[in-house]
């Protein structure tokens, strides 16, 4: 463990509302609460090991450059959010719209050392799947914002930067033909789709990309490469649905949503159509807040969990 670790956990102590701020590039500090910031600084880049560790506290974009230099990044969905930190990103979990080629963000996360609201040092996963034993806790502080434990130092998995990653729009994207789209792809990283135009960006050697959009056109689809994707989050909301029922969704709204397809995220001009929190989810939720954090005094009201 780094000892800057314990020197964050003596700075939260065991008592009162702390709030942990990243870059603060989302979400601001209630007021009049004890604020702190989780340490930063990569510690060690191991490009043979594929694992890197760092500070929570360490910006997305000076890790970004840190692996850049060894032809490696790591998943944290920074192709929409690239100002944050490390902590910022692994708490809120938001993946960014290349997830269905490059997986979730939730994925990255080897191992994290925390402090959950005792003031105690957690410590979860380890840096190879060999080393990591009991519960894994790397998978449950993703998207808990920061509730379960203050993020203090993490280990992330790495991997190479594609030689190519470049999109194509694609017209007249009937359901039908979509559907057709979505067989003749061999792992694309991205498939945007509004009810009638998509928008598919393809990774990997230049050659291959090639043969795959000549293989589109040759079956009829229109295929013009682009410079960029339009951006999922210039709308206002985003939800999630089953990926099985995304045609479903879009036929309903052509033109007004725009979704990720094979992953389920929707973005749209219109508000999340009414949902309940299943009462047994709900209790998971309160039960974890519970064991990690008694008291409720990490990040209180991050996230709107259920359970308080
Ligand atoms: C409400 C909300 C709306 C968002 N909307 C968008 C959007 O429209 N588009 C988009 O691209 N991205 C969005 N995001 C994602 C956001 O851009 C990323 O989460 C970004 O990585 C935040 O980084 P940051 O360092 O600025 O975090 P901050 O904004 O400072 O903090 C985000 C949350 O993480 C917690 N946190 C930060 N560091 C730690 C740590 N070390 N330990 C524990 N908790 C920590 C904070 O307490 C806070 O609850 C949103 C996130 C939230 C929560």
């Amino acid at each position: 463990m780094n000892p800057r670790t314990a020197v964050f956990a003596e700075e939260i102590g065991a008592n009162g509302e702390v709030w942990v701020r990243g870059a603060g590039s989302r979400v601001g500090a209630p007021d009049r609460i004890r604020v702190v910031s989780a340490p930063a600084g990569v510690d060690s880049f191991q490009p043979d090991e594929m694992t890197v560790s760092c500070g929570a506290g360490t910006s997305v974009a000076e890790l970004d450059e840190t692996l850049r230099a060894r032809g490696q990044y790591v998943n944290l969905g920074q192709r929409r959010h690239a100002s944050g930190t490390v902590g910022g990103a692994v708490a809120t979990g938001w993946n960014d719209h290349l997830r269905l080629g490059r997986g979730h963000l939730r994925e990255s996360l080897l191992e994290v050392h925390m402090v959950d609201g005792r003031g105690d040092i957690v410590k979860g996963g380890g840096p190879t799947v060999k080393n990591v034993s009991g519960f894994d806790l790397c998978r449950l502080v993703v998207g808990a914002h920061g509730r379960l434990g203050a993020l203090a130092e993490v280990t992330l998995r790495t991997r190479p930067i594609p030689p190519a990653t470049r999109w194509f729009r694609l017209v007249d994207l009937s359901t039908t033909r979509v559907v057709e789209l979505i067989t003749r792809l061999h792992r694309p990283s991205s498939i945007l789709w509004d009810g009638r135009e998509a928008w598919v960006c393809l990774e990997g050697h230049p050659s291959d990309i090639d043969s795959t959009v000549l293989d589109l056109r040759r079956h009829g689809f229109a295929t013009e490469e682009v410079d960029e994707e339009p951006e999922p989050g210039r709308r206002p909301h985003r939800w999630s649905v089953p990926p099985s029922r995304i045609v479903e969704h879009v036929s309903a709204r052509v033109g007004r949503v725009l979704a990720e397809v094979g992953v389920g995220v929707i973005h749209s001009d219109e508000k999340q159509p009414e949902r309940s929190i299943d009462p047994a989810i709900a209790g998971i939720h309160h039960r974890l807040l519970s064991s990690f954090d008694p008291d409720r005094r990490l990040n209180p009201g991050a996230g709107h969990l259920p359970g308080r």
